[in-house]
């Protein structure tokens, strides 16, 4: 799949569900109101669609949520998926956790043919991450962890940036990650869905502030190192792990986009940043063959456009895109 700037597009993000078990201050309002449950996509409906963007060369998939953990019978989905790491036609399965269910579920992901996982953590102190998330707690996500590394995952920790609030844990969360043999991402916030913005114009912490900070304390040497994703690394000389940047704001990555994202409805975002967007879920159901399917899926990547416009400010003080990042899982 080509898109119309000629970027190969293999890599597809799957959420699997809008719900959650936290309510992070950045990405949802505390009364969320989700989908009907009959919206949807089934277990089955999902691994269809997956399976038809691997066949037309997706080689990564993420899934993704809201919390991908808490959508019952995952593990049925997940397993499913595997095979097409069986047969080599998908390069990694992985997702990307807020870690409360790391703990039952580990040992299942290593042996589904997950590798890596990615897991947000924004803060070490057991309060605060009760505050951020508002409904989360900390020993459950460091217990799941432990789990994950038990059954030999490779871990990477995201931590939002938000300004007066974990900035002044960088130095702890470089070292903690550190000792633990994670490593670690910052991620610009970005201005996704209604969550009050004055909030949003207060939490907000260009990376770049952020970079100058650390390298007060830490020694970041430039790598080549790429995932496929957006993040820009640096190798902490004292520590050996992986440092991360993610700044879709203050610079932006669009060039090198390789994906595109897939709601829980069957809804088919080309871009993070903008609204178009192709129902995937229509020609799934209109026929037992994919044939449908594929053509709206070409049809889509025809329209992917060249990038997003992020941009917070007060003048532009209403959310760039409306959903929320639990809708299109980030
Ligand atoms: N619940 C899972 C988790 O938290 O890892 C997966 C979904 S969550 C929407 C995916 C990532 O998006 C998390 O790392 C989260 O911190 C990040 N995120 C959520 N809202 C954001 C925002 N407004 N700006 C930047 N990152 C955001
Ligand atoms: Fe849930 Fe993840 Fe959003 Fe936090 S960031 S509310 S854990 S979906």
């Amino acid at each position: 799949m080509i898109d119309p700037f000629g970027r190969s597009i293999s890599y597809l993000r799957v959420s699997v569900t809008d719900r959650c078990d936290f309510r992070c201050v950045y990405c949802m309002a505390e009364d969320m109101t989700f989908l009907p449950k009959a919206d949807l996509l089934s277990l089955e409906e999902l691994d269809r669609l997956c399976s038809a963007f691997v066949r037309m060369g997706v080689r990564k998939l993420r899934l993704t949520g809201g919390e991908p953990l808490v959508r019952r019978g995952i593990m049925t989905l997940i397993d499913g998926l595997g095979r097409h790491l069986k047969t080599g036609a998908l390069d990694e399965l992985t997702l990307t956790t807020n870690g409360s269910q790391l703990e039952k579920y580990a040992d299942g992901l290593a042996a589904a043919g997950v590798k890596r996982i990615n897991v947000s953590l924004d803060t070490l102190d057991s309060d605060k991450f009760t505050e951020l998330t508002r409904w989360g707690k900390l020993d459950k996500v460091m217990a799941g962890l432990k789990a994950a590394k038990a059954a030999g995952l490779q871990v990477k920790i995201n931590a939002v940036a938000l300004r007066g609030v974990n900035d002044m844990e960088f130095d702890d969360l470089i070292a903690w990650c550190g000792d633990e043999g994670f490593d670690l991402v910052f991620i610009e916030v970005m201005p996704m869905g209604e969550i009050g913005e004055e909030a949003r114009i207060d939490q907000y912490l260009p990376l770049s502030m952020a970079r100058s900070q650390i390298q007060r304390k830490w020694t970041l040497e430039e790598t080549d190192y790429k995932t496929g994703g957006p993040a820009r690394y640096y190798t902490v000389a004292e520590t050996g792990r992986r440092l991360g940047f993610i700044t879709p704001l203050t610079h932006n990555f669009c060039e090198s986009c390789n994906r595109v994202r897939l709601t829980c409805t069957g809804t088919l975002y080309m871009c993070l940043g903008q609204n178009d967007a192709a129902d995937l879920r229509a020609p799934l159901r209109a026929s037992e063959s994919d044939a449908l399917l594929e053509d709206a899926i070409r049809g889509a990547i025809a329209r992917k456009p060249k990038g997003h416009d992020f941009i917070i400010d007060r003048r532009h003080a209403p959310a760039a895109v409306p959903r929320h990042m639990s809708v299109t899982g980030g």
